[in-house]
């Protein structure tokens, strides 16, 4: 028999997450203060994020230890499973071999729960109450549901109100772990309001969701904001990703010539690829790819400047590939990478060559999910069939040149059949966003 699942013993468990940007040649531009144009400082910043994720958010050190507390909550889920992809090896008659990480174990069913876990430890240390956040497709929502409730914070969650109104199961999730979760937009923030004065029939968008989670974070004592992804401490909480992987790869003495993850805000591919950057930066031959849909092509082609993280341009300015903070996802798509910027750690890793980023159509990436659920038995979600997708097309390239191969299949797709079901159906259709498109969208770039 094959040897399909790899085990971490307990003496190889992760206790520290890597930080990248310690070893990332030219450094990461730090967020700007869009009033002054200059570095925002801690003391802005502190009024939305704890201290302790602050110093994460800033820090140039290597290892930062996992505090026990967040440790013993990831023992759930913690270490997330290696598995070698044999059966689709079979079905694709390929000699590469193809390993991926399963994070979809984690309660809320993504990789999103490690970072959840980790920001809600850190605010309720420093005294926190309440977490305010937005939430697009739900997993972030879900996740930091979970997360908030195991460190008896109150979780208020801002939904795009095309999602609330599409998916509503991730509603009674984030009720089940106690969580209160309204529409966005929603009458409870002047934002809200303002646009629900205007049109009360709108979607709602990711950009307004952010917009009403930080008014309802700076508006109150004992709120603070929290995020899913594209930030410093976010990507470097999910380290343990890939810093697992690597040891478990070591067990059956294995080691990657491709590691792939999805990007949307960057944060499932930052966690898997970045552990294996001091290797490639001491020139082992290994590269890292991620996967973008045509329909949201930031990294292959957004430009690289400093732009708002939401629509409101209320964020700090971040120096990363953007399609403009007023970019619009087309709603035929219906996959949840739509975030019109990537994680700065993520887009420096692109601008120093250390990586590279290709787009798929979302048609070939349902089939590519169909595929895997067919012989592996794992639904992935629809951002993870983008990761599921480039492996397939890594392994069958070159037929006489097998790769050992590595992906991130970042959460599993239960609560997302409905696309499956439109993909099943004929109603999803393949869309690459057009350059008139993208010229426009980036046109409001700020300009400093
Ligand atoms: C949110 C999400 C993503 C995209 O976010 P990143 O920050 O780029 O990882 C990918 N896969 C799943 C399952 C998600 O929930």
């Amino acid at each position: 028999m094959r040897q399909k699942q790899i085990d971490l013993p307990a003496d190889r468990r992760i206790k520290r997450w890597y930080n990248v940007i310690a070893d990332i040649p030219n450094g990461v531009a730090p967020p700007l203060d869009p009033a002054t144009g200059q570095p925002i400082g801690p003391d802005k910043m502190g009024a939305i994020f704890p201290m302790g994720l602050l110093e994460q958010e800033m820090s140039g050190e290597r290892w930062i230890d996992i505090p026990e507390p967040v440790l013993d909550i990831w023992q759930i889920w913690r270490p997330s499973p290696l598995i070698r992809a044999t059966f689709l090896e079979d079905a694709l008659k390929t000699k590469s071999k193809i390993y991926y990480k399963y994070e979809g174990v984690s309660p809320s069913g993504s990789h999103k729960t490690n970072s959840a876990v980790a920001q809600a430890y850190f605010n309720q240390r420093e005294g926190v109450k309440r977490l305010a956040t937005e939430t697009g497709a739900g997993q972030w929502g879900c996740a930091l549901s979970f997360a908030a409730q195991k460190f008896g914070l109150e979780c208020k969650v801002y939904m795009v109100r095309v999602s609330y109104d599409q998916k509503p199961y991730r509603k009674v999730m984030m009720n089940t772990y106690g969580a209160e979760i309204v529409p966005s937009p929603s009458p409870d923030t002047p934002t809200g309001r303002a646009i629900l004065a205007k049109d009360p029939d709108t979607h709602g968008s990711l950009g307004i969701a952010i917009s009403e989670a930080l008014e309802d974070a700076v508006s109150r004592d004992d709120t603070k904001y929290a995020l899913g992804s594209v930030l410093n401490h976010v990507c470097l909480h999910q380290t343990v990703i890939g810093l697992e992987a690597k040891e478990q790869l070591a067990m059956v003495g294995d080691y990657p010539d491709v590691v792939i993850g999805c990007c949307g805000g960057g944060s499932n591919f930052a966690g898997l690829a970045s552990p294996f950057l001091p290797d490639k930066l001491a020139g082992r031959k290994i590269r890292l790819l991620g996967v973008e849909p045509t329909s949201c092509p930031t990294l292959t082609k957004g430009s690289f400047a400093y732009d708002f993280g939401d629509v409101s341009q209320r964020t700090p300015l971040l120096y990363m590939y953007t399609l403009g903070h007023d970019f619009m996802p087309p709603g035929i798509h219906a996959g949840g990478l739509r975030y019109h910027g990537m994680a700065p750690v993520i887009s420096a890793l692109m601008r120093e060559n250390l990586m590279e980023a290709t787009a798929l159509h979302q048609l070939e990436c349902f089939e590519a999910g169909t595929l895997f659920a067919r012989t592996e038995g794992i639904i992935p979600a629809p951002e993870s069939c983008h990761a599921v997708r480039a492996a397939i097309i890594e392994a069958t390239r070159e037929p006489d040149k097998p790769q050992t191969i590595l992906f991130n299949l970042s959460g599993h797709g239960l609560l997302d059949l409905a696309s499956y079901e439109k993909f099943f159906a004929g109603e999803l259709q393949n869309y690459a966003l057009p350059d008139e498109a993208i010229a426009e969208a980036t046109r409001n770039l700020p300009k400093l």
